[in-house]
């Protein structure tokens, strides 16, 4: 299948341990289980492609999970890496770079060459085009040219999804991406206290548009890479919230079963099981379209869980939705 699913946990994090929540809902058994206990001791055992534990590195991530698809989207296969889970998982952390450095120095990230999520790693040494955007409760807005406004999503024949609007950054090494991206990430935390927005509230979308001369015929040949930061799948208490927040809540969970139901489908499609994919349900699954459903595309999810047993329904879930994709 052109879809692998993957799964990590991590260390306790002090939130975790200052609360007194310290037993674990997940032990890993091997390279590719994890062994599961609910809050009323049921067992479950799940595997994936491969599992990341808390002793594992973001190097291991990097050379696991993204490389393999970096390597092919140099090959103009392109590939889409996504980070799900609930917040405070490790969405961020995998992807990014941990949250602490954006908060103390937005705009000038400098980062601890171990804790560099996927993110900083993504080098080339080759022409890239790079766009950020982000979609909250529906609408999507850009970074690099701060328009709130939103962007049209147009399939158009022979070339597929095309957002005209969003702007592209043509960088020609990794340091200018880098320097980029932190302005956009800098933007998108300023917006956030502005707006009142937090980051675990909006999926976050980065594209790399790899360009690379063919040796032979000189003709250029392009691929893409993106990278997700979805929103976080919490529950909301159904009871306790009410306004936007519980707007935010459902349009999140709206778009998130819609990414759960479009690989689902694609997955059952391969096993001639064919259905219909409802790419239309959502913005992100309109966006990711053609890397999804592409015979030449390769995607990974990366189910992020916390292993605090004080977070168990939420890990489990996010597990069950991993298995869904698988
Ligand atoms: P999310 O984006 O899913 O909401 P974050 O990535 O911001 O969550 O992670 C929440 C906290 O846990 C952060 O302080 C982060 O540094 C820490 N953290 C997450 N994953 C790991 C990990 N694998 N190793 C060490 N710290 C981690
Ligand atoms: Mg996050």
């Amino acid at each position: 299948s052109n879809i692998t699913v993957w799964a990590r946990s991590r260390l306790l994090n002090s939130k975790e341990k200052q609360n007194g929540h310290d037993s674990f809902c997940i032990r890993c058994i091997d390279t590719e289980t994890f062994f599961f206990k609910d809050e009323k001791d049921e067992e479950f055992v799940f595997s994936f492609d491969i599992v990341f534990y808390e002793q594992s590195e973001q190097a291991d991530v990097y050379q696991f999970l993204a490389l393999p698809v970096i390597r092919d989207v140099v090959d103009a296969i392109n590939g889409t890496i996504i980070t799900y889970g609930q917040t405070g998982a490790g969405k961020t952390y995998s992807m990014e770079v941990e949250n602490y450095h954006l908060k103390m120095a937005p705009g000038i990230l400098e980062f601890d060459e171990q804790k560099k999520g996927l993110l900083p790693r993504v080098r080339k040494h080759i022409q890239i085009k790079l766009s950020m955007l982000e979609i909250y409760m529906e609408k999507e807005w850009t970074y690099f040219d701060l328009s709130k406004d939103n962007i049209q999503i147009k399939e158009i024949k022979l070339r597929g999804i095309m957002l005209p609007g969003v702007t592209e950054i043509t960088v020609l090494d990794p340091a200018e991406a880098l320097q980029n991206l932190s302005r956009g990430i800098a933007i998108r935390a300023v917006g956030e206290t502005q707006m009142n927005v937090a980051s675990s509230r909006s999926h976050c979308i980065y594209i790399f548009t790899i360009l690379q001369e063919f040796s032979r015929d000189k003709r250029m040949r392009s691929g893409k890479l993106i990278l997700v930061d979805l929103a976080g799948s919490e529950k909301v208490e159904e009871t306790g919230a009410e306004g936007r927040v519980l707007e935010e809540a459902k349009t999140i969970n709206k778009s998130l079963s819609a990414l759960g139901n479009v690989i689902n489908s694609i997955t059952c499609g391969l096993q001639g099981k064919a259905s219909h994919i409802p790419y239309r349900d959502s913005k992100l699954t309109r966006i990711l379209q053609d890397e999804l459903v592409r015979g030449n595309a390769r995607t990974a999810l990366l189910c992020c869980c916390s292993p605090c047993a004080f977070n168990a329904s939420e890990s489990l879930s996010t597990l069950r939705f991993g298995k869904k994709c698988d």
